[in-house]
């Protein structure tokens, strides 16, 4: 008997994952979900991120040192960034077109913020937060899984590996023999995907039906068509222009990475069916390598998007309305803070707080919007993940690589 692709596995998983929780929280025993099935959820989580460090350091290593040439990885390096920064400001640009299209039609609540309470982190500024990206301890990185630490080591490390030639020959044969091993690792784990996206989807269908939702609702649509409207957009436009695929080809390529990244809500647990989504579609090996690990760790449109919309509804309830000058500053500082985002659960939503100080909306407002983050944050990391996957694919055709 053929087996059954994993696309097709994870999407079964995620309607009878949407069936089972309706069941849950239409019956009343919605904890049923929270207490039995979310933490088999979670186990397949904690594996995924257990090998997110090697995965990145490996991959980002092993790429560099099979394109065997500093030059080259110059060249793919300033595409991807270009391609990361240019598709996260129209993200922006979308994300504040809808979200001032539905404050002007006054489709936005209007939610009290007096008791509205949330712990916002401190931001340093821009120089410290640079300083910081440079590791002083290559361990601490490891073990706090600082992924844009991480990704400053793998470049210097594999540089160093392409610098020193011949003499390196052990370390080459070593990272390429130890990618393997993960790889495996990951596919392993990859095919359990369906257990993880069944028991979290049936979790959140079942809790999440609450009144907060409800009165939140037009906010979500409002981030979920800004989503829908950049993929079909930017992602498709691009694939279909610089690699002339179409846009079904596209997304059904995509599909199984989009569907995980929508239930487990980080890009870096997704890294790896990325990698074979890539794969699919013709991103070559070294170059999907490289860009994804970058993308799950500083590339984030959805997040963007998110941003800009919380920020105008946010402004809306603090009853502050942003001039053109003050929209502009969402765009850069939202570009920023999406990059800073690391590619795990909820972290778009503590980087809103910079976009807020940056326009003086009180950080506290936060509070209003947490109780359905993970809704926005299953939309903006799917989404997220499809930008990577775009970009490996634009990257290979214009490195002239694609058969
Ligand atoms: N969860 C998102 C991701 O992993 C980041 C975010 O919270 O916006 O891509």
């Amino acid at each position: 008997m053929k087996k059954m692709s994993l696309p097709m596995q994870i999407l079964i998983a995620l309607v009878l994952g949407i069936a089972v929780g309706l069941i849950c929280y239409f019956g009343g025993f919605a904890s049923i979900t929270t207490n039995y099935l979310k933490p088999f959820g979670d186990i397949f989580v904690n594996l995924l991120k257990f090998i997110v460090v090697p995965v990145v350091l490996l991959s980002m290593i092993d790429g560099i040192i099979s394109m065997n040439d500093m030059r080259k990885v110059g060249s793919v390096s300033v595409k991807t960034v270009v391609y990361f920064l240019c598709t996260t400001a129209i993200a922006c640009v979308i994300g504040l077109v809808f979200a001032n299209i539905f404050n002007g039609a006054g489709l936005f609540p209007v939610l009290d913020a007096a008791s509205a309470e949330y712990d916002a982190k401190e931001f340093g500024g821009f120089m410290a937060t640079l300083v910081s990206i440079f590791p002083t301890n290559m361990w601490k990185s490891f073990t706090d899984a600082n992924m844009l630490q991480v990704i400053v080591i793998s470049l210097f490390l594999g540089g160093a590996i392409l610098a020193a030639g011949e003499r390196a020959k052990l370390c080459r044969d070593f990272v390429s023999s130890a990618y393997a091993v993960i790889e495996q690792l990951m596919s392993f784990i990859i095919s359990l995907a369906p257990i993880g996206v069944f028991t979290y989807m049936a979790w959140v269908v079942a809790t999440q039906g609450s009144e907060i939702l409800v009165s939140l609702l037009l906010v979500i649509v409002c981030a979920y068509l800004g989503y829908i409207v950049h993929a079909v957009l930017v992602y498709s436009l691009s694939a279909k222009i610089f690699v002339g695929m179409s846009p079904v080809k596209f997304f059904k390529g995509a599909f199984a990475a989009m569907i995980f990244a929508f239930t487990s809500t980080s890009s870096a647990a997704t890294l790896p069916v990325s990698k074979e989504c890539a794969a699919e579609l013709g991103a070559e090996d070294d170059i999907a390598s490289f860009v994804l690990p970058l993308g799950s760790t500083i590339n984030m449109d959805g997040t963007a998007i998110y941003q800009c919309v919380a920020t105008v509804f946010l402004a809306s309830c603090a009853n502050i309305h942003l001039t053109i000058g003050q929209m502009i500053i969402v765009v850069v500082t939202a570009t920023l803070a999406s990059v800073g985002t690391a590619g795990v659960s909820g972290a778009g939503m503590i980087m809103l707080a910079m976009v807020l100080e940056a326009l003086g909306i009180p950080v506290a407002y936060i509070g209003l919007i947490v109780a359905v983050d993970r809704i926005f944050d299953m939309g903006r990391t799917c989404l997220n993940v499809t930008g990577d996957i775009a970009c490996s694919v634009c990257v290979t055709k214009w490195e002239g690589k694609k058969e």
